[in-house]
């Protein structure tokens, strides 16, 4: 087993050994199809039995379940599929039996917070009337985005910005959202700094109306 494997915080890091392994068996049938198709490395003696009447989507069902060794798409380290989480994944969960996990646990979980920020960044967008909050989490939400590496549009997160009226209630946080961006602005390109519609020290009142806004 490769030393770098990802930790998966419910089955561990080690191949779970039944000593079940039918590949060999001349059972009329091919526990091992959807392994050929994944392209994987099945580890031997893994194997668990499936309940086929539980599985859905391929003709075929999967009737052995085994711990296969992959390499993930996104951070490209080895981590092991294993044959208890997928018979969790497709006799309770009820995914398509052919469906193919490509990623390890951590860059699954990634990607789900990825699609949950953008998924809220897309509803408060969505919003007909927007209030200064609504602005100010926008900002953050596409500044999430953004070091996710989701999201390009500085000129729209300052934008965003911009509709904030200043106020002595939310002062501290439009300066907070500010030092953010310009945090952000500065890794992208450490000149020029940030370009703000009223810059000044005490994180002054920015304008209701961007010229520069390209919504
Ligand atoms: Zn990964």
């Amino acid at each position: 087993m490769p030393d770098n494997l990802v930790d998966h915080p419910r089955y561990g890091r080690r191949p779970r050994i039944t000593g079940c392994d039918l590949r060999g068996d001349n059972l009329g049938l091919d526990p091992s199809w959807k392994y050929t198709i994944d392209d994987v490395t099945i580890i031997p003696d893994t194997g668990i039995r499936a309940d086929v009447s539980k599985q859905h989507g391929s003709a075929i069902p999967i009737y052995v379940y085994y711990d296969v060794l992959k390499t993930c798409v996104d951070c490209r380290r080895p981590f092991i599929f294993f044959a208890e989480e997928q018979r969790y994944w497709f006799e309770t969960l009820g995914f398509a039996n052919d469906a193919n996990c490509i990623r390890c646990v951590e860059c699954r979980k990634k990607q789900q917070t990825d699609d949950r920020v953008n998924s809220e960044y897309q509803q408060l967008l969505k919003k007909e009337e927007k209030s200064w909050e609504d602005f100010h989490d926008l900002a953050n939400a596409a500044l999430d985005l953004h070091v996710l590496g989701r999201f390009k549009r500085m000129d729209r997160i300052r934008h965003y910005f911009n509709q904030i009226p200043d106020s002595e209630h939310h002062r501290l946080r439009i300066k907070q959202l500010k030092e953010r961006i310009k945090k952000v602005e500065q890794v992208i390109a450490p000149q020029p700094a940030a370009r703000f519609e009223s810059d000044s020290e005490d994180g002054g009142k920015p304008q209701p109306e961007s010229k520069t806004g390209s919504l």
